[in-house]
């Protein structure tokens, strides 16, 4: 018969190194898939300055080396691959990894929400340089420059006001002229005076020089006629997408695929928890994927004891 796991952990980011960690630390041996970008979207980017510890910032690639190493240290044992389905309808539950099939009294899933990108010309070149999707993660890089930043909704709204106290100007660009914001996120944006708003404007490409980003090629949607930005930063806040799509919709989630928490950090399936940016509609930050990722760990710990002790 094979092996029964005492957890299996879905993703390798913050929060699931740390579950791993606090895991491994509580003797359960744990295994984790770390999946198809091992390290979690910090791979995407060069400098991380508010993660406490590093008082000189560190490099994404790095800190998530380090989190692995440390993690790996109490035994967690990592594999490089990525989960294709799960059946949770009977315990214990299955995971299926490139065919081959794990049983597992309980899951963590930590794998993580995508952002989503415009996918124009020069995107990819300079993504986590010069375009960012996280305003309070590298808004302090542009300082006294000028930024944009596209979408229409609360999150473009409060990411524009919040990059004034940066950016020395900040032009809002948005494809229609309804906001889907809150009015009162929209009106402290409209009211700000370093926020410049420009409706019925889509990003065509982005432009770049020897130094990174240098602007956009803006297009009116209506007629087809462009202008060109000057920006040296640019914040895409136009939403993220949940990954959960392995899960075939045997947890619950929100309309927007967001996985809901129902006892702590316990999904609507008995033994199978989630944390980090899965669950998150809010803060997107590495700390707080940890964070939590911590108390699932000892949420596993102690539904482990209950139930498999
Ligand atoms: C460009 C950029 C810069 C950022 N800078 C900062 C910053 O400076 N400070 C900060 O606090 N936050 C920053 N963030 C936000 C931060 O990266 C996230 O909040 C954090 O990584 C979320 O951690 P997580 O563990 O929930 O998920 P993620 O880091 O998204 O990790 C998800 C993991 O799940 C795995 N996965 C997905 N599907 C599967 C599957 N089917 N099977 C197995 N594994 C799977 C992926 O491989 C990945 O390892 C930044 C984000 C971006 C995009």
């Amino acid at each position: 018969m094979s092996e029964i796991h005492n957890v299996i952990i879905i993703g390798s980011g913050p929060a699931g190194y740390t579950a791993g960690l606090y895991a491994a630390r509580a003797m359960l041996n744990p295994l984790m898939f770390a999946g198809y970008m091992s390290g979690g979207q910090l791979m995407l980017t060069s400098d991380v300055e508010n993660f406490p510890g590093y008082p000189n910032g560190i490099g994404g690639p790095e800190m998530m080396t380090e989190l692995r190493e440390q993690a790996e240290r109490f035994g967690l044992e990592v594999r490089d691959q990525n989960v294709e389905s799960v059946d949770l309808s009977e315990r214990p539950y299955k995971v299926v990894v490139e065919g081959e099939v794990f049983l597992t009294h309980a899951i963590i899933i930590c794998t993580g929400a995508e952002s989503i990108w415009l996918n124009v010309p020069g995107e990819e070149e300079q993504k986590g340089r010069g375009i960012s999707t996280c305003a309070t993660c590298d808004g302090a890089f542009f300082r006294d420059e000028e930024v944009m930043v596209v979408g229409g909704g609360d999150s473009a709204c409060e990411e524009a006001t919040f990059l004034t106290r940066f950016a020395s100007k900040v032009t809002l660009v948005h494809r229609r002229d309804v906001f889907k914001a809150s009015t009162i996120m929209y009106e402290r944006a409209a009211a700000n005076e370093k926020i410049e708003i420009k409706t019925f404007r889509q990003v065509q490409s982005w432009l770049s020089n020897e130094k990174g980003l240098s602007g956009a090629i803006l297009e009116d949607p209506r007629d087809g006629s462009t202008e060109t930005i000057n920006v040296t930063g640019a914040f895409i806040a136009i939403g993220h997408k949940p990954i959960t799509g392995f899960l075939g919709g045997q947890v619950e989630t929100d309309e927007e695929g967001y996985i809901l928490h129902k006892h702590h950090t316990m999904t609507s399936v008995e033994g199978v928890f989630a944390a980090g940016d899965v669950v998150d509609t809010r803060y997107k930050q590495a700390i707080t994927a940890a964070g939590m990722g911590c108390q699932s760990a000892i949420d596993v710990e102690k539904w482990l004891e209950d139930n498999h002790a």
